[in-house]
């Protein structure tokens, strides 16, 4: 067989196709491999460029969004590339989730402006400052809300500054009315001191406290030198202090502004006739006016109660007595002389006083003639001086009082006596503890008649203290 070359080239043959096949199958394996890394490279680059679009893609959004969102970095090396092959990701949806992301966050971000927004609107209509304005509006606030929110605290900033000067006017106003009230008393450092803090009123903010401090050094010294003055009087300390101070005028007005509310009082305005006739009646009746006088609301009858043989409101009868009571602990005694008085009386009053003053000056009585063209005005104007006109009178409220002291057999003689003292003494604060204030006080004109010392009307205490301390 080994003669045979056909067997030994089979061999040979053979033997090389033996040798050849593992080179040739590595060979192949070679090929293969460098072919499918070629394939994994080329699918790559693809999926990475189709990635690298959507990077870029994405951080040009970000880019125009102008979010404080760093831009992704669209270049990463093959391990990431392949990595986020693999596990189905990309660089492009990092980008995308990126931008997701910020804009979930700005989101988020207007949602917790808007939460304040709301808050400050609330607190704005919590503090009143906005009534309307800011619950009309149900869009974001904008650059012009803020602006008039800024001037609205202002606003309420200087609304507060002015609410602070009243009161410290206020504080003046009651220091000035107890140097008033208490003018008898020796308070001549206090009104030094208060005429220096008045006049700077430049820095009255400043001042406040000095005014405060004073306000307390004063009551100190007024309560300290009126006990001194009067150790019997049963004034308290709260009633020194409690009650304002009226000149003249603000007498006046008291009544005038208090006298249609007062209780049991009829809300009647005509008037009764005087005359008999009309013209004279009004002619008569503007002459009243013209001195003062103004129409007085007339007590419901059936309400009052006596007094001795007088009438008078329940309420002006209960003060009287506790301030008859109030004198005689100073061994003063008061007496009612006069109270309530209706039309009719106050009518013949008038109308005889004034028969009778006509015949004492002339001898003889006005005719209506005489009345209407001027020639009885002075003897009117005299009787007016003493007695109102009916309608006019405050003895008709059932809350006027005509008084005097034991001291004295008339009451037109009560202003010399201990009595007057008493009353009148520091602003009237023993009428006024009690509800009363003078009907007409020396010191005024126009008011009616002329100054009345012994006539007091009961307006209730309320009416006459400070309401703010
Ligand atoms: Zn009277």
């Amino acid at each position: 067989m080994n003669k045979d070359g056909s067997i030994n080239l089979a061999k040979i043959t053979s033997k090389k196709n033996n040798f050849q096949s593992p080179i040739l199958f590595l060979f192949i394996l070679i090929i293969t491999l460098f072919v499918l890394v070629n394939i994994f490279l080329m699918t790559n680059f693809l999926v990475s460029y189709v990635d690298f679009e959507k990077c870029t893609k994405a951080n040009e959004e970000l880019k125009k969004s102008k979010l404080p969102v760093p831009t992704t970095n669209c270049e990463l090396n093959i391990q990431q590339k392949f990595l986020y092959l693999i596990s189905n990701n990309n660089i492009g949806s990092i980008a995308e989730n990126n931008l997701r992301k910020a804009k979930q966050d700005l989101q988020e971000k207007i949602n917790q402006e808007r939460l304040i927004q709301d808050q400050i609107k609330h607190n704005l209509k919590k503090l009143m400052i906005e009534d309307n304005y800011f619950s009309t509006i149900n869009t974001n606030l904008t650059g012009i809300d803020l602006l008039e929110y800024e001037s609205n605290k202002t606003k309420a900033l200087k609304e507060k500054l002015n609410q602070k000067l009243d009161e410290i006017e206020k504080e003046l106003k009651q220091i000035e009315d107890w140097l008033q009230q208490f003018q008898d008393l020796e308070l001549a450092d206090f009104y030094n001191e208060f005429l220096e803090i008045k006049t700077n009123t430049a820095s009255l903010i400043d001042n406040y406290s000095r005014i405060l401090a004073l306000k307390q050094k004063l009551k100190i010294e007024i309560e300290s030198q009126f006990f001194i003055k009067n150790p019997k009087s049963d004034i308290t300390s709260e009633d020194l202090f409690r009650f304002r101070y009226f000149d003249p005028p603000e007498f006046k007005q008291v009544f005038d502004d208090t006298k249609w509310n007062l209780e049991n009082v009829l809300h009647k305005t005509d008037k009764p006739s005087l005359s008999g006739n009309t013209a004279v009646d009004e002619y008569i009746f503007a002459l009243a006016e013209k001195r003062g006088y103004r129409l007085t609301p007339q007590a419901n009858e059936q309400i009052l109660v006596g007094f001795g043989e007088k009438r008078l409101q329940p309420l002006a009868k209960q003060a009287f007595e506790n301030m008859r009571q109030s004198a005689e602990k100073e061994g003063i005694n008061l007496i009612l002389v006069s109270g309530y008085r209706d039309w009719n009386t106050q009518k013949q009053l008038f109308w005889s006083r004034f028969q009778a003053h006509s015949i004492s000056k002339n001898g003889v009585q006005y005719s209506f003639e005489d009345i209407l063209t001027g020639k009885a005005d002075k003897i009117l104007d005299e009787v007016l001086q003493t007695t109102s006109v009916p309608s006019y009178s405050r003895h008709h409220s059932g809350y006027t009082i005509d008084i005097k002291d034991d001291s004295v057999a008339n009451f037109i003689l009560f202003k010399d006596t201990r009595g007057y003292e008493w009353i009148s003494a520091n602003n009237y604060l023993n009428a006024k503890r009690f509800g009363f204030i003078p009907s007409y006080p020396a010191g005024l004109t126009n008011m009616g008649p002329n100054p009345e010392e012994w006539e007091y009307v009961w307006v209730g205490v309320d009416n006459l203290i400070y309401t703010n301390s």
